[in-house]
């Protein structure tokens, strides 16, 4: 009896048992990668819901004790979601069980999201490669699923696809929800989509010690990256928000209950905080910026999301100015580290966003 057995000749017996389990987990991968090799071969999916269904209910079946079919039925399930995932990961590189991430969108070449996250990978230790996926919109429907059949794990889209990609997936964060666009998709048994300009915005906040709660906000632009910081803003306390567009009607209709200002007549004076979401002052047209000099006097923060160049004209104007400003190279960096997070289904270490920007400045 159990009872009478010391505490350590308990744990050793589990422990000859984890061993035991150990050596038959990993016959069992043996399979898996021949599973796989055959699945490469006829294009077979790698999910097969059903003969899982089957595989689990017979297994369960032979549980003699009722009382264990439940916590045996939860390490079944993640024994098969593993396979799958090593599966599709020797399917994506054979030999090599590389994990591969990648970014879809229509025109790729100055990204700076391989360097990013071939940073993150080499800092965590984790095999993966991560490829630019340039797609014209008709490739839209059934890019995922030859994306998924290929291997990929994990995506990010940027322009023009945050939102068209949304028909194809099969479920949202709530922030993704929210703002009505992705960024960021897993590719595992269901596709599911998050925002994680959000997150990066609110790290990128958090970082430079700018608080929402109770703030009068500036949003420059009505585009993608400003539904994302609005969304933020309304989550987390500002206590009023303003759009400042070319086109402040067409605004009110895109942002219906926020107020709306002609960026050509704004005055930045009496706002905490002031985001540009243009794209105006950036690379190769850096000598613009969406708002003069006079325009941003009184304002009490302004972060532009323009990474390249590191300064804009508009940062140029706040120094001058002296109102305390950043650049969006942060949050661009923190986007990716959630997006790591979210693919890697754990917690990362925050200080790898500072380490990865030191890196591509560095580089630059
Ligand atoms: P977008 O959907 O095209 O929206 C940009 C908005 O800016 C437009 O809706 C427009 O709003 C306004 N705008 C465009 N041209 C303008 C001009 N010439 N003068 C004044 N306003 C103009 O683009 P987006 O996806 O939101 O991206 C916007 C910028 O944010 C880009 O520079 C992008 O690189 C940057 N971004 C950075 C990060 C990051 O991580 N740092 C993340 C996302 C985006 P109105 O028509 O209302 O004026």
């Amino acid at each position: 009896m159990s009872g009478e057995k010391s505490l350590g000749d308990i744990r050793k017996g589990i422990d000859e048992i984890d061993e035991a389990i150990t050596r038959l987990l990993e016959k069992r991968m043996d399979h898996v990668r021949d599973v796989a090799e055959h699945k490469k071969k006829t294009g077979m999916a790698i999910h097969d819901p059903e003969r899982e269904k089957q595989i689990l209910e017979r297994i369960l079946s032979r549980v003699e004790n009722p009382g264990y079919r439940e916590p045996i039925r939860s390490v079944y399930s993640e024994i098969m979601k593993a396979s799958r995932e090593y599966q599709a990961r020797l399917i994506a590189s054979p030999g090599t069980g590389i994990a591969r991430y990648g970014l879809i969108g229509e025109k790729l070449s100055h990204s700076l999201s391989p360097g990013i996250h071939s940073l993150f990978f080499r800092e965590h230790g984790i095999d993966a490669e991560y490829d630019l996926i340039e797609a014209k919109h008709d490739e839209l429907p059934g890019l995922l699923d030859s994306l998924r059949s290929r291997g990929y794990l994990g995506l990010n889209v940027t322009i023009p696809y945050k939102k068209e990609i949304l028909p194809y997936l099969d479920s949202l964060s709530d922030e993704a929800m929210h703002i009505g666009a992705v960024n960021t998709i897993c590719l595992r048994d269901v596709y599911k989509g998050y925002n994680t300009d959000y997150d990066g915005f609110g790290m990128a906040l958090v970082e430079y010690g700018v608080k929402t709660e109770g703030a009068r906000c500036a949003v420059l632009g009505s585009g993608g990256a400003a539904r994302a910081v609005v969304a933020y803003m309304e989550d987390h306390g500002a206590s009023g928000i303003t759009i400042v567009s070319r086109d402040p009607d067409s605004a009110m209709m895109k942002f219906p209950g926020l107020s709306c200002a002609d960026i050509s007549a704004f005055s930045a004076a009496g706002y905490d905080l002031v985001v540009n979401t243009t794209p105006v002052g950036m690379f190769p047209e850096e000598s613009g910026s969406p708002l003069c000099k006079e325009q941003l006097e009184g304002a009490g923060f302004v972060m532009d999301l323009i990474y390249n160049p590191e300064k804009t004209v508009l940062l140029r104007y706040s120094e001058e100015l002296g109102i305390p400003c950043a650049n969006g190279l942060y949050m661009l960096v923190a986007q990716a580290f959630r997006s790591e997070e979210i693919w890697q289904d754990k917690t990362l270490d925050k200080s790898l966003v500072n380490k990865v920007i030191e890196e591509i400045r560095r580089g630059r």
